[in-house]
Parts: C-alpha cells; structure tokens; sequence
C-alpha cells in the first residue's frame, strides 16, 4: 500500500515554510509522494485567483519528484471541504494510507471543521510546529495532544506525529504584507514565484 499525504491550503502564495513542512513529511514518514492540493474556495478566506495560485504552486514544486499538484479542487462550487478532498483523491489513488499535513495553528481546528469527526480518522496527522506565542516544542506537543483528547472523547481515534522542522516565522500574509508595501520578498519565497508575483502585479492592491 503507497503511503501518501495531502498538503491543503490556500497557498496565497505558496512560501518556503510551505516547501520546508512538505519535504520534511516526505521524507520523516517516508512517503512516496505530497499532494499539494490548492483550494479554491477556503471557507474563512478571500484569496488571490485560483488560477494564479496553482500556478504558483506548480512552479514552486516542479523540480520536487515527491510532489505533485492536484486541480482537484477547480471544478469545486460552493465551500471546499477538507473531507470531500479526501473522498475525491481517494477515488483517484486507491490501495492508499493517507496522511494530512497542516501546520499547528491549523490543527488546533480540526474539531471544528466539517466533518472533522470522520476526517480525523480517515488518514493519520502530520503536524508542523508554528507557534505564534512563541510556543517552545514541549508546548507544541501538549497543544497536539489536548487536539487529540478533545477528539478522543468525542469517541475519536486519532494518530498524529509531529514533524521534526525548524519553526519558519514565515505565513502568507507576511509575504502580502510586504507586497503592498514593495519590501522585497526576495529568498521568502522561491524566485520562480516571486518572479510570477511580480509580473502579474500580485498583491499589489487590497
Ligand atoms: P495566511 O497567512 O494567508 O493565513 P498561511 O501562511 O497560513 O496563510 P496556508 O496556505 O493557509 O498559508 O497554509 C497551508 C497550511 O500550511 C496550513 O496548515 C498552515 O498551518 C501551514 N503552514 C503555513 N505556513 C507555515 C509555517 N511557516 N510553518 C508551519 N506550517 C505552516
């Protein structure tokens, strides 16, 4: 059975935290491949065009054999759902052991998301340690496990590790921020994206 993870997120853009996270759950598992997996629709989020945000993802990770870019949320209408992803991919790669990767912060959600319940237990968790309070990893740990308790009285059976990375201060947000305010993202994220930012006047406005 191939052991494969998903790598949601609205990657707006995609940044080295971001590449960091994937390539130290390739190969801490190992794995044979990450999915990166854009969503089209993120439920709390206004995002740059779909479009443009795949692309971006496309040439981060091209030159990356263990990676590989899934449209599979494009023709998705309404709200994208980590769950029907699951159930989407999961029709494409059969004979699968599923992981999902996420960094802490969203971790921290997952009894909340929809269907959190059942996803929990569909694939096993892979967890990047991101601490905005600054958050030593011991902290980390026992902020994954209350994650688990919560889901373990909800009569949930969840695995979990966490991954072995170096914490990257590094978010989206940050990188939009610094666009509106032409700071350089040069070596924040890689130069085929900022080059891509740069010639579709991306986050320039707004
Ligand atoms: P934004 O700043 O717009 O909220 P983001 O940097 O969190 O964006 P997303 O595309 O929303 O990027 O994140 C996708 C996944 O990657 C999430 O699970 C998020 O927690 C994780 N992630 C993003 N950046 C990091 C980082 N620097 N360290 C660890 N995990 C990260």
């Amino acid at each position: 059975m191939q052991r494969l993870a998903i790598f949601g997120g609205t990657f707006d853009p995609v940044h080295w935290g971001h590449l960091l996270v994937a390539q130290t759950a390739l190969e801490q598992v190992p794995l044979e491949q990450v999915i990166w997996v854009p969503s089209q629709n993120p439920p709390h989020k206004q995002a740059a065009l779909f479009e443009h945000r795949v692309e971006m993802v496309q040439r981060a990770t091209t030159d990356n054999p263990g990676f590989r870019v899934s449209h599979v949320e494009k023709s998705r209408s309404g709200a994208s759902y980590a769950i029907n992803t699951l159930i989407d991919l999961s029709a494409d790669y059969p004979n699968t052991h599923w992981y999902w990767i996420v960094g802490l912060d969203t971790f921290q959600t997952l009894p909340r998301w929809y269907r959190g319940q059942e996803l929990a237990q569909l694939c096993d968790w892979l967890i990047a340690p991101r601490l905005p309070g600054g958050e030593n990893i011991a902290q980390t740990e026992s902020i994954c496990k209350q994650v688990a308790q919560k889901l373990t009285k909800q009569t949930v059976d969840i695995h979990w590790q966490l991954l072995n990375i170096p914490l990257v201060g590094l978010s989206s947000s940050l990188i939009r921020n610094f666009c509106r305010s032409r700071q350089s993202i040069r070596y924040l994220v890689p130069e085929s994206v900022r080059l891509y930012i740069n010639s579709q006047n991306l986050y320039i406005n707004g």
